[in-house]
């Protein structure tokens, strides 16, 4: 089959449906727009929501935001491969449960030498 927005060659366990169409990886990527990482309106909307519900820390998460948020509080930091490893997720799903857990600022990136790590938000970090 071929994906009905680039029309590249896709076999059926890579497509992605979306509203009734045919997508491979890349385009079903670009058609889900994330959020972008870094957001300061949603940063406070997402705040504010959790503010409403009194939600602290972890909680209002999903199971997997949950899981993700926790295995990076036990590992202190974490690449975006070995979370993906861990949790046998592909790239862009895993940015999107991570474009969540930033959004409440509980997990922020940080580079080391050529390496991105993911790690917990403390209250000390730099807004974005
Ligand atoms: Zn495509």
């Amino acid at each position: 089959m071929t994906c009905d927005r680039c029309h590249s060659q896709i076999s059926k366990d890579q497509s992605y449906e979306w509203y009734g169409k045919r997508l491979c990886e890349d385009c079903y990527i670009d058609v889900l727009q994330p959020p972008k990482p870094c957001d300061p309106a949603a940063v406070a909307s997402a705040k504010a929501t959790r503010a409403q519900l009194g939600l602290r820390g972890a909680e209002g998460l999903t199971p997997l935001q949950k899981q993700i948020y926790e295995l990076i509080k036990e590992k202190g930091k974490i690449t975006r491969d070995e979370l993906a490893r861990h949790f046998d997720l592909p790239q862009w799903e895993l940015e999107k449960q991570f474009a969540v857990l930033r959004h409440c600022e509980l997990v922020r990136g940080f580079k080391e030498g050529q390496t991105t790590y993911l790690t917990l938000m403390t209250n000390q970090d730099a807004k974005c």
